[in-house]
């Protein structure tokens, strides 16, 4: 890929790993609607990378070679690539969060990993830079399946875990954007906590796979949903609202639908800013953004999704379809995930 521009297939060397270092045969690589922030919205020089490099930054497949000194997996292991890669030293990479790496001048690529910055999974090889960025996966899970869990299924959850303790029996969460990211948030919600569900979306085919999913109630994204989530909610409001599009309309419709103590938290990107203040929104909401997750969240998600505790909706395209994936991705045209099967 590069700025400002569609992406284009070439051919590129088969990459060896060197020592530490872990190539993959990839099994899997989910198409998320980031890539199509990168290559449309970003503007050149934005983010501290050289293009072009290969798109897909959630991944998953089998080892094909390890280098030198890695013990951890062999050739022929089912393994999820973690995706953020800092540089594994500091006090946040140690603790799994590379999400937040301290030290990104040391990590393979400032802020970023493969397919952000450096070739990603959208091939048939991906190279690794180090082994623990690799979680093996339970024998349930195809590296199809468990590609989008990597990215579409841990930032929801990191920002669903987060919230957890407002996920009460008697609270209302509300998912907006029942897309990649969305169907599975709702799925996690449901599975780990004995909330109510509310789905919003704009697309009649989002807010049916959200009743599919186990939404207990869908919203039109209309200026109308705010009295709808108000009307679902008593006139309370709701508890958590989770943001998978982050435009200014969808800030605002989570922010006017909160409850007083409520969690507002932004995950989309797609660049909406609402102005601030004291008044701004009902008493003590917290209004916070989240990033990706840690490897001890994608542990706890591929052992959640093994037990058949959440599903993977996707449409699969060959490598050759790989552009018209992101082409149907932009007209909201993909079921769940779009995933990239070489
Ligand atoms: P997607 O295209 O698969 O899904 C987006 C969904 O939002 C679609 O169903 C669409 O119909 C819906 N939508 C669009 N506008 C809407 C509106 N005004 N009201 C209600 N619904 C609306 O996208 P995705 O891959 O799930 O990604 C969602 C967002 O999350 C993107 O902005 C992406 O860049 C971002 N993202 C953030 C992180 C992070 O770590 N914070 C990680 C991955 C993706
Ligand atoms: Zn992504
Ligand atoms: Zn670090």
């Amino acid at each position: 890929m590069d700025w400002k521009s569609e992406p284009e297939l070439v051919v590129v060397p088969k990459p060896t790993p060197g020592p530490g270092q872990v190539v993959v045969k990839v099994g899997g690589a989910g198409a998320c609607h980031s890539d199509l922030h990168l290559m449309h919205d970003f503007e050149p020089g934005m983010m501290p990378w050289t293009t072009p490099f290969t798109l897909g930054h959630e991944n998953a497949g089998w080892v094909d070679s390890v280098g030198e000194g890695v013990d951890t997996v062999a050739e022929g292991d089912a393994v999820a690539v973690y995706g953020p890669w800092g540089c594994g030293r500091c006090e946040r990479c140690r603790a799994g969060a590379e999400n937040y790496c301290e030290n990104p001048a040391a990590a393979p690529v400032i802020s970023g990993g493969g397919g952000l910055g450096l070739d990603g999974g959208m091939a048939e090889y991906l190279l690794v830079p180090a082994d623990r960025l690799l979680v093996k996966l339970p024998e349930s899970l195809a590296p199809a399946t468990a590609a989008a869990l990597t990215d579409a299924g841990l930032t929801p959850y990191h920002a669903i875990r987060r919230s957890w303790p407002k996920m009460t029996p008697t609270s209302t969460v509300v998912v907006i954007g029942v897309g990649g990211l969305g169907h599975l948030g709702l799925q996690l919600v449901k599975a780990t906590t004995s909330t109510r569900v509310i789905a919003v979306d704009n697309r009649r085919e989002a807010l049916d796979l959200a009743t599919e999913m186990g939404a207990d109630e869908v919203v039109v994204s209309d200026d109308t949903a705010v009295d709808a989530i108000r009307d679902l909610t008593g006139g309370r409001g709701a508890d958590v609202l989770l943001d998978f599009v982050g435009a200014e309309a969808t800030i605002e419709l989570a922010r006017a639908a909160a409850r007083p103590l409520g969690d507002v938290t932004i995950v989309g990107i797609a660049g909406g800013s609402v102005p601030l203040s004291f008044f701004s929104q009902p008493y003590e909401v917290s209004i916070q953004t989240t990033y990706w997750g840690s490897r001890p969240e994608l542990t706890e998600l591929l052992e959640l999704a093994a037990r058949g505790l959440v599903h993977v909706e996707s449409t699969t395209y060959s490598l050759d379809d790989a552009a018209q994936a992101y082409r149907d991705l932009a007209a909201g045209k993909v079921r769940g995930r779009a995933v990239v099967v070489p």
